[in-house]
């Protein structure tokens, strides 16, 4: 996958997706690997209703974030404001490792 945690991502799709020059955008906070859904800071927010239990005595209704699909979303560039796509490229680091490094497609910075 594409997206990692701590990435600004942009919402595409769906009830958060915001206006079309205006698009939302959001923190991934957690990447469930190998199912292509991500949680993102304050998106796709559901209440859910909880049984009280010893972490949380009264119970009640609590929002959370769920999870929302990786189609829906599009990695953020900083430098230009806008939703992009990405490219790689490889910094030798010496003693023959390379690291890899994301490049935004469109200005070149790295992300
Ligand atoms: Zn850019």
């Amino acid at each position: 996958m594409r997206i990692k945690k701590n990435d600004i991502v942009v919402i595409r799709r769906g009830k958060d997706r915001g206006p079309a020059d205006k698009p939302k955008t959001g923190k991934v906070l957690h990447v469930f690997p190998g199912r292509d859904r991500l949680i993102i800071e304050g998106i796709n927010m559901i209440s859910r209703h909880t049984r009280p239990t010893q972490r949380n005595p009264k119970g009640g209704i609590i929002r959370r974030e769920a999870p929302i699909h990786r189609s829906n979303i599009a990695l953020y560039c900083k430098s230009c404001a806008a939703p992009t796509k990405i490219s790689y490229k490889f910094i030798d680091e010496g003693k023959g490792k390379q690291s890899k490094i994301r490049l935004c497609r469109r200005c070149g910075e790295s992300i």
